[in-house]
């Protein structure tokens, strides 16, 4: 049997590329697949690994989605795994958020996530696999910053759901993974050194957690351990939705 091969978007960086590593180190072949050429280069080189593969593309953009499947398919020859990671952050109140800042958000937070699931489909249907968006706590509760991420990545968990009950009878799971603060060019460009000290306060660990906490996770719940996880969101946050605590 070949290679079990993964998908994962966003990958040229931050929790997307440690995801990638993680999956590579269990053996997995990976598309890693992102807008960012430079960044991509830098990553494919950094891992040095003949199971790794970088396809450029945005994945707001269908025709690029279109391209980059046929791409992956032509590569790999099958598909066993998505991580729909790629992402973009914009905090604000909804008076101070441009209609163009809104789409910005959900174009890849949440356009993209159903573009890229609905072009990997056929080839996860042709052996049953695994789906796995990635979320934030952000989508978990309301705050006084995060009118288009916020609303973004709940989105992403109710297309989790859909996404479960609609492919299950495919053998292809769906779930969620919501992580809490992790210190990525992404948190970094809009967590306030005020945001990071409350972060700090209301987590119960304590702390921001890394990259690979996250993609731990990401990787069970697309190995056949999860075989009977479907539909869920999985909070990795230090405790944080436990807490009960608002957003800082
Ligand atoms: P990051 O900025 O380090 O990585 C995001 C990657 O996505 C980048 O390489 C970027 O080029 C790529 N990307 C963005 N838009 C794209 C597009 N349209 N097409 C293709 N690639 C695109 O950020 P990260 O923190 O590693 O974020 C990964 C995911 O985790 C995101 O969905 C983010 O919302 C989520 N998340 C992050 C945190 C955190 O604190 N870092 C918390 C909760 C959720």
């Amino acid at each position: 049997m070949s290679q079990p091969t993964a998908l994962i978007t966003g990958a040229a960086r931050g929790i997307g590329l440690a995801t990638a590593r993680l999956f590579l180190a269990e053996g997995w072949r990976v598309a890693l697949v992102d807008r960012d050429v430079p960044e991509l280069a830098v990553a494919e080189a950094e891992l040095a690994d003949p199971a790794a593969r970088t396809f450029a593309c945005d994945v707001s953009d269908e025709a690029q989605v279109a391209q980059m499947m046929d791409e992956v398919a032509n590569w790999a020859g099958r598909l066993d795994a998505l991580v729909n990671n790629a992402g973009v952050a914009d905090f604000g109140p909804i008076e101070d958020t441009g209609f163009q800042r809104w789409r910005r958000v959900m174009q890849t937070n949440l356009d993209g996530v159903f573009l890229v699931s609905q072009a990997a489909i056929p080839l996860l249907k042709r052996q049953g696999g695994a789906i796995c968006n990635i979320a934030s706590i952000s989508g978990l509760r309301g705050s006084t910053l995060r009118v288009a991420y916020g609303t973004s990545k709940a989105a992403v968990m109710q297309l989790t759901r859909q996404q479960a009950v609609e492919l299950g009878e495919h053998g292809i799971r769906a779930n969620c993974v919501a992580p809490g603060p992790v210190r990525t060019k992404l948190a970094m460009a809009v967590h306030s050194p005020e945001i990071i000290a409350a972060y700090h306060d209301a987590i119960p660990l304590n702390r921001y957690g890394s990259e690979a906490e996250i993609g731990e996770v990401i990787l069970f719940l697309c190995s056949r351990k999860a075989s009977y996880v479907t539909g869920q969101t999985v909070a990795v946050d230090g405790g944080f939705e436990a807490s009960g605590v608002g957003l800082p």
